[in-house]
C-alpha cells in the first residue's frame, strides 16, 4: 500500500470517529470521551447501568464498537500493523480495506471467523436488555 493511499484511509476512519464522537456527544451525556480514550467501564455495563431504552442501548452500543474498532484500526496504523492480518499475517489489502476501514483480517481469515462473530453478535442481543 502507498502511503497517499494510507493517508487517505486514515483520514476516512478520522472523520467516521468525530462524526461519532459528534453524535454522542448530541444524543447522550455518558462517558463516550472516557470510553475512547480506553478506561473507564464496560460499554455493556454501562448501557445497562444507564437504563436507555432497548433501541437506544442498540443504537449506542454498535456505535460505540464501531468507535472502538476505528481507535484500534488507528493505533494499528501508528504501529504499521494497518495493512497486516491479525490471524495469519498476511497482507489485507487496499481495496478491502477502503470498502471496510476497520478490518483486522485478511478475507479468508475473515470468512472463518464468520461463524463466531455471528454468535458474538446473538450474545450481546440477549444480553444487552437484561436489566429488567
Ligand atoms: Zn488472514
Amino acid at each position: 500500500m502507498t502511503k497517499k493511499q494510507l493517508a487517505e484511509l486514515r483520514k476516512i476512519l478520522e472523520d467516521e470517529r468525530d462524526r461519532l464522537l459528534q453524535r454522542s456527544r448530541d444524543a447522550f451525556t455518558t462517558g463516550v470521551d472516557r470510553f475512547v480514550e480506553g478506561g473507564g467501564r464496560d460499554e455493556l455495563d454501562e448501557a445497562s447501568e444507564d437504563g436507555l431504552k432497548d433501541q437506544e442501548i442498540r443504537l449506542q452500543n454498535r456505535e460505540r464498537t464501531l468507535l472502538k474498532k476505528i481507535t484500534v484500526a488507528l493505533q494499528r496504523m501508528q504501529a504499521n500493523e494497518y495493512e497486516l492480518c491479525e490471524s495469519c499475517g498476511d497482507e489485507i489489502g487496499y481495496a478491502r480495506l477502503k470498502a471496510r476501514p476497520v478490518a483486522t483480517l485478511c478475507i479468508k481469515c475473515k470468512e472463518e471467523q464468520e461463524q463466531d462473530e455471528r454468535q458474538t453478535v446473538e450474545d450481546v442481543e440477549v444480553f444487552a436488555p437484561s436489566k429488567f
